[in-house]
């Protein structure tokens, strides 16, 4: 495209994007700018898409299962928890909260994201990870999307334009935390058997310094002028500080005397999110209280990496899906090992591994990017001999040698970077349930296409690796 086409094509994918709300904070004041973005959408094939939305109830099933069957994840994490005080201390409150000693909110509301991507060659989806706290660009996806349409349309190939894959995402998943109010106000929500009630507030709990306000403020706003539900939004140290927690009923009222139905996280899946000891009692209180948990902490638990790991074992997945959803499931799976196990698969993965760099990652039990350990690191920590520690802390998985494209990401109004490319397909998945009985919901209701430059191994938008992207499907 010539140079001066290209320009006008920026100018306009800018100013569309500032005036629709695709915005993330600079950490500045409140000041905006927008979030990075692809210039031109990322074609995805039609059976990888079908796929990636087929698998979403049979994720929501699993994690609800593995969630709920505390045994496994104690016995799962237990390493774990003996190396890294973080995931001990969210099992601590785990065990007393659902020990049995106290009623507890049986509803769990799940916001998923399992992300995909697509092996070059063969065109196999395969998953890089399943989040289950604090799920991002459920409302900024819709409108990168309609960006990309926009764009699309006034092109020299307009047709193109509906094949732009529209996530309803920004609709959807304030629908799902209307049902989950609506069912906190039920008797059936009433964990002491108490009378339907009305009100209750959904709480966006959240970090203070949060950069991806327009995100969340958007589902906000959907809440209210669809639905009627008001929101607010307060930090871990706040809900220790300015709630109050009832020892009788369990309600957790705020300052204006308002009960909360539904704890919505955007926030507490990383140590920097406990600053101060209050953060934890924050989040303990909240854990302990009647409300809905989006997600429950039984359901964050299942965003550690150990426990996705245990997604390569087939026994295990029986325990908690039917035959045809393991089929499903088997499907997308990446194989992935325990690195505190001896078992002969495990090392000869650990010497291919050292071996061949680009066969293999290393994560470990952290969320919101940059700590994937690759290449020479990676060598270097498994050619040395892992400490205990790390053994724990770790899993080694295949690596997933990606599909590539290429295409430009724009930073700051300007191409930040132009040339080949990698996307990462991410299917929303929600789910409210009980533990007995058919959930309420239990859906795939959007999608989150983020492209990164192919020369960096890591991801994340937030982290500044990758770029939010939209799926063009043909017919
Ligand atoms: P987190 O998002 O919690 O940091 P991920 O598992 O998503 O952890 O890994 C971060 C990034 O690393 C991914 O977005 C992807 O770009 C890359 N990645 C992770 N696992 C693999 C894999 N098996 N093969 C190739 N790339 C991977
Ligand atoms: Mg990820």
């Amino acid at each position: 495209m010539a140079d001066k086409q290209q320009q006008l094509l920026v100018q306009e994918a800018y100013a569309y994007a500032l005036t629709h709300g695709l915005l993330i904070s600079t950490g500045l004041d409140f000041q905006m700018t927008h979030a990075p973005f692809t210039l031109y959408p990322t074609e995805i094939p039609r059976s990888c898409f079908s796929q990636a939305m087929a698998l979403a109830p049979c994720f929501n099933k699993l994690v609800d299962g593995m969630a709920r069957d505390l045994p496994f994840l104690q016995e799962t994490l237990k390493g774990v928890c003996e190396a890294d005080d973080f995931m001990a201390r969210l099992m601590k409150i785990t065990t007393e909260v659902y020990d049995g000693s106290q009623p507890t909110q049986p509803w769990m509301l799940g916001i998923h994201r399992s992300d995909y991507m697509i092996e070059a060659g063969t065109s196999r989806l395969l998953q890089v990870e399943i989040n289950t706290i604090s799920v991002a660009f459920t409302a900024l996806s819709n409108a990168v999307n309609r960006l990309h349409a926009y764009l699309l349309s006034k092109s020299p190939d307009p047709q193109r334009a509906d094949m732009v894959q529209i996530s309803q995402s920004n609709v959807q998943v304030p629908m799902a935390m209307r049902d989950a109010v609506h069912t906190w106000r039920s008797s059936a929500g009433r964990p002491d058997g108490g009378e339907p009630r009305t009100g209750g507030v959904v709480a966006f709990v959240v970090q203070p310094n949060e950069r991806n306000v327009a995100d969340q403020r958007t589902l906000e706003q959907t809440l209210w002028s669809v639905h009627g539900i008001r929101s607010v939004r307060i930090t871990l140290e706040e809900a220790a500080r300015d709630t109050t927690l009832s020892m009788e009923n369990y309600d957790l009222t705020l300052p204006d005397g308002s009960v909360v139905a539904l704890a919505y996280y955007r926030c507490g899946y990383t140590p920097a999110d406990y600053y101060t000891e209050d953060c934890w009692k924050g989040r303990e209180k909240i854990e302990r209280a009647n409300c809905i948990k989006c997600p429950s902490l039984p359901y964050h638990l299942c965003t550690a990496k150990k426990v996705q790991e245990r997604f390569s074992n087939e026994a295990v997945l029986q325990r908690y899906v039917t035959e045809s959803e393991l089929q499903i499931l088997k499907g997308c799976m990446m194989p992935q090992h325990d690195l505190s196990s001896s078992a002969p698969a495990v090392l000869e993965s650990i010497a291919r591994a050292i071996r061949d760099p680009e066969s293999h990652v290393m994560k470990p039990q952290r969320e919101g990017g940059g700590t994937l350990v690759h290449g020479a690191t990676m060598v270097q920590m498994l050619s040395n001999g892992l400490s205990d520690a790390d053994k724990k802390e770790y899993i080694l998985m295949e690596k997933i040698q990606s599909v590539q494209f290429e295409n430009s990401i724009l930073r700051n109004g300007a191409i930040g970077a132009s040339g080949k490319t990698v996307p990462e397909l991410g299917v929303f998945g929600v789910f409210l349930g009980k533990g007995e009985g058919a959930p309420q919901i239990n859906a795939g209701v959007g999608h989150l296409l983020r492209t990164k430059m192919a020369d960096t191994q890591d991801g994340g938008v937030c982290s500044g690796i990758s770029a939010l992207d939209s799926p063009l499907v043909r017919p």
